[in-house]
């Protein structure tokens, strides 16, 4: 271990600071004038005592054991990890959009409340929806509201009978969730032998309890829907709508429109194609667009223009309700916005293609190496379904995704996205985004060959990855279970 791997509790030193105040006294005099002394607290916090180098290196070695796109590679399938240009933080950081209260009077915010007009008209004009609302504050979050909307919509009309909704058997586990979260049944529709939506399977499950269906397209799989039209018009005629999980939307933006295939109800994922900080890195956005029909059902606050005034309007009746405080995450939606205009109409049309071009050439260069179930032309993502040789023999156990997973760590990439969708057993889910280099991607192809020689060789280098991280394979269900998060719980558990 090295030495500043250590807790910073460990590294404590009784008396030692990192900073000098004039008069102590003086300030604890203060405090305890202006604080009730029955909400002062009779003993010190324990608090690590270091020098602010200290502080410094145990911070700066923390952010160095982690990994994220400014580190490196990160091909997570079903997550778009695409880089996040710089500029989205430096709009985001001006003062004038960071010292804003959401309680304002609206004549102090017209300026804001004209950036989620421009969004909503921005996203409208990629989309093919005629509305949109901010506010929803995650994919999954998205979904909810735009199901609320659904259920709104057919309640408006005086039809209770609409209580299921149809899920494909490859769909992000998330809708089925995001379903059951808004009281609706599921029913799951299978895909066929090309890993599309089974038309024919469909067909029969349309009825007038359906409220509508929940698709992605391109799907799970890298796969485009092409069969599309013809679902929409069968969903339409049995009086149901169809919502469109936006979260593939990468390899479409400026070129297809999920308004034009037919959907009625859609979300985008703002931390996703629209480059602002994923997971871990920040709070996400996921706008919900509608079709023309539908504008009454959106969920409230709600930007709108009169007379040249903007205000953020209450819903009506129909109105899916408040879905989150206030509207939405601004700064996110603020960092989205500085990523739609600096690509402009002119070059947004070429994040979808070079994302397409880039998944389908990984996916063309280890074919030799991977199983690829579904060999046709992928969109922005593609799933193999484990090693072709797997180096198992008499005593030895092969190689499986997860221990390619774990070998590509010790390479400095981050790992594909692993037993996801649940079609295969071995999947492994690649997605590469538009903005890594042909340098890059190649680099990544030659570890993965080097991986699987590996493996056809002795697949125990695998079993032993990853050999190069701070830690090697933690217990999933334990880490899960019993995290230990903070300096009390390590002392418990030692
Ligand atoms: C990421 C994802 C979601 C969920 O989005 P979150 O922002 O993580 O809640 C839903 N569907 C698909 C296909 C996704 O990839």
């Amino acid at each position: 271990m090295k030495y500043y791997d250590k807790l910073i509790f460990d590294l404590s030193k009784e008396g030692r600071k990192g900073y000098s105040l004039p008069d102590e006294h003086l300030f604890e005099r203060r405090m305890s004038d202006e604080v009730p002394s029955s909400l002062l607290r009779t003993t010190k916090p324990r608090l690590p005592q270091v020098s602010e180098v200290d502080v410094v290196r145990h911070y700066t070695n923390l952010s160095q054991m982690n990994f994220g796109v400014d580190t490196g590679f990160y091909p997570l399938g079903s997550c778009t990890m695409k880089y996040n240009p710089k500029i989205n933080e430096e709009v985001a950081a001006m003062p004038a959009f960071q010292n804003i209260h959401p309680l304002q009077p609206a004549e102090s915010l017209q300026g804001i409340y004209a950036i989620y007009e421009d969004m909503e008209k921005m996203l409208a004009a990629i989309t093919g929806m005629k509305y949109f609302t901010l506010n929803p504050c995650a994919g999954a979050h998205g979904e909810l509201t735009g199901l609320m909307i659904m259920r709104s919509y057919h309640q408006s009309r005086g039809d209770f009978a609409r209580t299921r909704v149809i899920v494909p058997d490859s769909a992000h586990g998330t809708n089925p969730a995001s379903a059951a979260v808004c009281g609706l049944d599921v029913v799951v529709v299978k895909s066929n032998a090309n890993g599309l939506v089974d038309v024919e399977d469909l067909k029969p499950l349309l009825g007038p309890d359906i409220a509508g269906i929940m698709m992605t397209n391109p799907n799970t799989l890298g796969l485009f829907e092409h069969e599309i039209k013809e679902i929409a018009a069968l969903v339409h005629e049995a009086g149901g709508l169809l919502y469109y999980d936006g979260a593939n939307m990468n390899p479409l933006m400026g070129v297809v429109r999920p308004g034009d295939m037919g959907f009625d109800i859609m979300h985008l994922n703002l931390h996703k194609t629209f480059s602002t900080p994923h997971g871990g890195g920040g709070p996400g956005s996921g706008p919900v667009g509608v079709a023309a029909f539908l504008k009454d059902c959106l969920p409230y606050p709600h930007v709108e223009r009169a007379d040249d005034k903007l205000t953020a309007e209450e819903g009506t009746a129909h109105s899916a309700g408040m879905i989150s405080g206030h509207m939405g995450n601004f700064g996110i939606i603020l960092r989205a916005c500085a990523y739609i205009l600096s690509l402009g109409k002119q070059h947004i049309g070429e994040v979808g293609r070079i994302a397409t071009l880039n998944a389908n050439y990984i996916k063309e260069s280890l074919r030799d190496v991977f199983k690829l179930p579904i060999p046709s032309v992928c969109k922005h993502e593609f799933v193999f379904d484990g090693l072709i040789n797997d180096g198992a023999r008499e005593g030895k156990e092969g190689a499986t995704t997860l221990d390619v997973a774990k070998r590509l760590l010790d390479f400095g990439f981050h790992a594909p996205t692993i037993y996801f969708p649940l079609l295969f057993h071995q999947a492994l889910m690649i997605e590469p985004t538009e903005t890594e280099s042909k340098e890059t991607l190649d680099a990544f192809i030659d570890v993965m060959h080097v991986i699987a020689a590996e493996a056809a060789d002795d697949p125990d280098i695998l079993h032993a990855a990853p050999r190069n991280t701070p830690i090697g394979r933690p217990d999933d269900t334990l880490a899960a279970k019993h995290p230990v998060i903070n300096y009390r719980d390590l002392l418990a558990e030692a």
